[in-house]
């Protein structure tokens, strides 16, 4: 008996903590009399019906938290050109990325590192400490309110459930756009922890006719799936290329991962032994997985630095070094 009188009592705190709410009877009546209504209304009903209001204003958990896929940006559409792809693409389905805040989502970003920040109320580039070559996504973040917004959403959604991958890869799969056919995972962000690492694998696991593909400095996460007997063990359809320019590049090289090295003209790139990736799909293309190859510096570098004056270069020489569509969300 008591428990009913002190939920009856307690129906007004409930009632406040909701904001007033919407019940079918009460949502007509001004806001600010909605509750001493309700109290009036649940005096003349008996305990049963006091209970089914309580419980619809209960607070409820919250078990989905949205995040949001990109459309394909200029450079990653023209995998829709590649024939080995072409499968993953095959009645009408579509390329999409998914993305996270620049800068803050990558632990092991070093010679690319820049975010946008905020400084009083205006975002700014802030570039890091060692950073050579600025990060062209944390330019995009400063430029777009938008791209900016949705990159923040999903790091924000994604950092709540930051220890438990199943929780982010039902997040994921709730989001994937229905015509996904293949996913560049991080135009913008990065592998942020390992729960979120193997929360992609899931994904991939679980969707063995799309291809996912990604770009990581991350390489301890990369590294974890290495199985001492059979070596790195991924998905068929999970593609990784290491991005060199990170805190553990050693990785890269003790472990032979295929990677991916920005480079300042075609010539340097020659000079490697590299082909230059202008459309994504050496690091999308499965049969590529184990294929090093150069990506050209592009973006808005660092007044000054030897990667602005790169820039310069390309310009006045018309080398195509850049990919002009910004991310939108769907
Ligand atoms: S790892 Fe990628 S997204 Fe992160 S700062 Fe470097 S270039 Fe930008």
């Amino acid at each position: 008996m008591w428990g009913s009188r002190l939920s009856f009592f307690a129906a007004p705190f409930l009632l406040a903590q909701r904001g007033g709410g919407a019940a079918p009877l009460a949502k007509n009546v001004p806001k600010q009399f909605r509750n001493y209504f309700i109290f009036f209304l649940m005096f003349g009903l008996d305990m049963d019906d006091n209970y089914s209001i309580l419980k619809e204003y209960q607070p409820q958990p919250e078990i989905f938290i949205m995040v949001k896929f990109s459309k394909a940006n200029a450079k990653i559409e023209a995998l829709a050109k590649v024939p080995e792809l072409a499968k993953f693409l095959e009645g009408k389905r579509k390329v999409y990325s998914f993305d996270l805040l620049s800068g803050f989502s990558c632990p092991f970003a070093e010679k690319c590192l820049s975010k946008a920040v905020q400084i009083n109320g205006k975002r700014k580039i802030k570039d890091g400490p060692k950073t050579e070559f600025r990060c062209f996504s944390a330019s995009q973040e400063v430029q777009y309110t938008n791209v900016y917004n949705s990159r923040f959403n999903n790091f924000s959604a994604l950092r709540k459930m930051q220890h438990n991958s199943d929780d982010m890869a039902n997040a994921i799969l709730a989001a994937m756009p229905a015509n996904t056919g293949i996913v560049r995972i991080h135009v913008a962000g990065d592998f942020f922890n390992q729960y979120y690492f193997n929360a992609w694998l899931t994904v991939a696991e679980q969707n063995p006719d799309k291809l996912f593909y990604a770009y990581t400095k991350s390489l301890p996460f990369w590294v974890d799936m290495v199985d001492p007997k059979l070596g790195i063990r991924l998905p068929e359809n999970f593609v990784l290329t290491a991005s060199r320019g990170g805190r553990r590049d050693d990785l890269i090289n003790s472990l032979q991962l295929r990677e991916a090295v920005v480079v300042y003209s075609e010539a340097e790139a020659e000079k490697l032994g590299l082909e230059i990736d202008h459309d994504d799909s050496h690091a999308a293309r499965p049969s590529l997985r184990n294929q090093n190859f150069a990506l050209l510096i592009h973006g808005t570098q660092p007044k000054g630095s030897p990667a602005a004056e790169a820039l310069k270069i390309l310009k006045r020489d018309n080398v195509k070094h850049s990919y002009s569509r910004k991310t939108a969300t769907v």
